[in-house]
């Protein structure tokens, strides 16, 4: 029942939810292909599961559809973007294209994202930087539930604000996507394991009294528990970094406590696009040869005995997106009974299209 389902069946499914859901073909076709993509990249917590929160989101008018990306200011460098709760996936994509086409044409683009509904995979945005041959740097802040602690603390504070750096290459070079969340584990991570009754590893949770435990269930519990940073306090000041310029400089949204709220889902982001060439100089082949030479020297390091070796940031998603073209995509068991129930609910008949 939790697949593999081939990858076009599952944007099928979740494309015709939403256009039922009051989306446009164009949105739909968008916020579909980059959930399932999520998932095929191995990040199935921002993946085709988040279709139960979108729909509660709706539901909650936390959500609107078929907005666009709307431009508040444009004095260069500077783009301001307000995203007045549509889909991420839109409007962080829009805002990507226009900072994109901004940075073209001056050399750089700070680009301030405000009030965007969840935006998924930040990666997808890096992976349109490198597409342009940009660099692109983002710092995003997540307005929900306050789910991770900061370092230090016994109680939850902060979202689980995520930070990606894209870099493009020369081609035949895999380029290198840094893209992840600064608490210790996705808060859906948790989900997933508990609806299965399994324990985390050690270091990734307190409970509600701020002491270490391996028991998922302490996130969905009143009073919840909390999400460590990763990395001790440098991922808990890398997670405030985005707090500051993401949620209170780009979005006026930071995690304060009459923002951060149960069905609430806002992302803001500030972002740094730049242009390589425009720093750049000829010196020993250019940038990118010096940028390429390292990465193919670290991946030659000899790996650790038993290891599987060093990879480059990206690689994981590159792997993993080949596996799931070739196996399809296996789906938790909460998320199939979730798309069985919306989809059936908007008369879609779900064991067709999905070909099971
Ligand atoms: P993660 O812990 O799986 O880390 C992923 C990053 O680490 C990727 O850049 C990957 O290429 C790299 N990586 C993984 N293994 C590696 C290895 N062995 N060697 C080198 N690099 C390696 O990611 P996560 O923290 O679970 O985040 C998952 C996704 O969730 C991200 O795409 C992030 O943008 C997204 N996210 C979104 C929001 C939001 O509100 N929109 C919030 C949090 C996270």
């Amino acid at each position: 029942m939790s697949g593999p389902y081939a990858a076009d069946r599952l944007v099928a499914l979740v494309d015709a939810i939403l256009q039922r859901s009051g989306s446009s073909p164009e949105e739909a076709a968008i916020v579909a292909a980059n959930l399932v993509d999520s998932d095929a990249t191995g990040h199935a917590s921002h993946g085709v599961c988040q279709i139960a929160v979108y729909a509660r989101s709706l539901e909650l008018g936390h959500l609107q559809p078929n907005r666009h990306a709307r431009v508040v200011r444009d004095e260069a460098p500077f783009l301001v973007v307000e995203g007045d709760v549509g889909y991420g996936q839109v409007i962080a994509r829009e805002a990507t294209d226009l900072a994109i086409a901004r940075a073209k044409a001056g050399g750089a683009c700070v680009l301030a994202l405000r009030n965007a509904h969840h935006i998924g995979r930040v990666g997808s945005y890096g992976e349109q930087c490198i597409a342009a041959g940009l660099i692109g740097v983002f710092f995003v802040n997540v307005v929900s539930r306050p789910l991770a602690a900061p370092h230090g603390g016994g109680r939850p504070r902060l979202g689980t604000n995520p930070i990606c750096i894209a870099v493009p290459a020369t081609p035949g070079h895999p380029p290198f996507l840094l893209d992840f969340a600064t608490s210790a584990v996705a808060a859906n991570k948790c989900r997933v394991a508990a609806s299965s009754g399994k324990e985390v590893a050690d270091g990734l949770l307190i409970d509600e009294r701020g002491a270490p435990t391996r028991d998922p269930g302490v996130m969905f519990r009143d009073p919840t528990g909390a999400i460590l940073p990763f990395g001790g306090h440098k991922g808990y000041g890398l997670a405030l970094a985005c707090e500051i310029l993401a949620g209170a400089l780009a979005g006026g949204l930071p995690a304060l406590p009459e923002n951060l709220r149960p069905g609430r889902v806002v992302n803001n982001a500030l972002a740094f696009l730049i242009d390589p060439a425009r720093v750049s100089d000829a010196r020993n082949g250019g940038w990118q040869a010096l940028a390429d030479s390292v990465l193919d020297h670290i991946q030659d390091t000899p790996p650790v005995p038993g290891g599987d070796g060093v990879l480059v940031p990206g690689g994981p998603e590159r792997r993993s997106r080949a596996l799931a073209a070739e196996r399809g995509i296996t789906l938790d068991p909460d998320t199939v009974h979730a798309l069985h129930d919306i989809g059936g609910a908007l008369g879609l008949d779900v064991p067709v299209i999905l070909g099971t």
